[in-house]
């Protein structure tokens, strides 16, 4: 597979050069240069997930890895079914968080981690991260155990919730959790600092995994074929994806391009609306983001967008042609949960705001899908008095809360995390 950044179609990249680097060299992201389409789709819609997944990969990265390996990837990557399950006679929900850190980054995260793990030639790599809860939880999780790579999550301390911490802070082994003293910002200025020390990153085999990452996107392409293959009756498809930096919605675009037959995409958003104002006015405007409930999603300055953007050859028209939009404020957002709970649906808030914009632009005949892309029991704290009741913790979240903290302080200090690292 060949990729190009966006920003200069002549920097070209093979699959693996791009996942070492994430950025390309002038600071854009990395799409495909074509998108192949496949001909033969009811034929991969009778296969099961990873079958069908190993012949998709196959198709996009055979020339750089034997299907032994791509199959070896895919069967361990995904471990968890991703099942559509129906919510009212129109809609259903993609869960797609049945992955060991409840939350659909574990695909892209898992196969980013395999991925790596096999381009590491017997030199180690150190994959550095800041997050600011979730990021962390799957990347340490897709990590953990991994030959050859040690993982290195930098957290503000006290400011994450105690399970988000338990999922990256207590592994061990080949990964370190170092709790900043300091903001999330000083963790990503810290990160940054350290892939501009040149000697660092060199000594380290220093690698990013954070979500700009192509192999994440290419796993997530893989659950939109899913949804088709699940979904019966022969009913147009829409799909609404809860956005955030938009990652998850450019994978489901590239997957509609290679013929997943998904006839449209809602873009929803909570308050930080700047795409859905973007497709509502033609002004493109970056803004700080404002929390809300559904907080994987509070980004101010989408940073999949230049994909998106780059896919639709930067034209307005043909997007807002294309794309269906909407945004939910975190009444709405509480709202649509309490409905969906009576109506015996338990949503998470980020699903919840998919449900709810989907529900506003789904026309007669369709049928529409959700992406929920998070288990409700990882906010049972901020859900409990809108729903009166308590959400039980899955078991596996249970029993990490038992879990001894594994993790070391770190002054927000630039010179004390290389000494840290080195
Ligand atoms: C990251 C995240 C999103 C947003 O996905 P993007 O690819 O950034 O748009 C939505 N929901 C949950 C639960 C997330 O963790």
């Amino acid at each position: 597979m060949k990729l190009l950044s966006t920003r200069t179609s002549t920097l070209g990249a093979t699959f693996l050069e791009a996942v070492h680097a994430g950025l390309a060299p002038d600071g854009g992201l990395y799409v495909p240069e074509a998108l192949p389409h496949f001909e033969d789709v009811p034929d991969l819609m009778k296969s099961g997930f990873a079958t069908r997944s190993t012949e998709i990969l196959h198709r996009l990265l055979g020339d750089e890895f034997p299907r032994a390996v791509i199959e070896d990837l895919a069967r361990s990557a995904f471990t968890f079914p991703a099942p559509l399950v129906k919510v009212d006679d129109r809609i259903s929900a993609l869960e797609l968080f049945h992955g060991p850190t409840l939350a659909f980054k574990d695909f892209g995260a898992r196969f980013l981690a395999r991925v790596l793990a096999l381009g590491t030639g017997g030199r180690g790599r150190t994959v550095l991260t800041a997050t600011s809860g979730d990021t962390g939880a799957a990347v340490a999780s897709a990590f953990h155990g991994l030959p050859g790579v040690q993982v290195v999550v930098l957290y503000p301390a006290g400011r994450v919730s105690p399970l988000q911490e338990r999922q990256f802070a207590t592994c061990g082994g080949n990964v370190l959790a170092l709790a900043v003293e300091g903001s999330f910002d000083d963790c990503q200025r810290l990160v940054k600092g350290a892939f501009e020390d040149a000697e660092l990153v060199a000594e380290l085999g220093l690698t990013s995994a954070n979500s700009i990452n192509i192999a994440r996107l290419l796993a997530q392409t893989l659950y939109y074929f899913e949804a088709a293959a699940q979904a019966d009756g022969e009913a147009p498809l829409v799909v609404s994806v809860p956005s955030g930096n938009f990652g998850n919605l450019t994978a489901g675009l590239w997957a509609q391009a290679m013929g997943a037959p998904i006839h449209a995409f809602v873009a929803s958003t909570n308050a930080n609306r700047v795409v859905p104002d973007y497709l509502d006015t033609g002004r493109y405007q970056p803004r700080p983001s404002v929390a809300t409930l559904s907080n994987a999603m509070d980004v101010g300055s989408p940073s999949n967008w230049e994909r998106i953007h780059a896919l639709f050859k930067g034209d307005h028209d043909a997007m807002a042609a294309a794309l269906r939009w909407g945004s939910c404020s975190d009444a709405e957002t509480e709202a649509t949960v309490v409905e969906l709970d009576r109506a015996g649906y338990l949503a998470d808030p980020h699903g919840a705001v998919a449900h709810r914009v989907l529900r506003a632009n789904l026309r007669g005949g369709e049928r529409g899908i959700f992406l929920a892309t998070a288990h409700p029991a990882k906010f049972r704290e901020a859900l409990a008095p809108a729903l009166g009741r308590e959400i039980p913790l899955p078991k596996a979240l249970g029993d990490l809360l038992s879990r001894p903290l594994l993790n070391e302080p770190l002054p927000a200090d630039q010179a004390a995390l290389k000494r840290r690292l080195s």
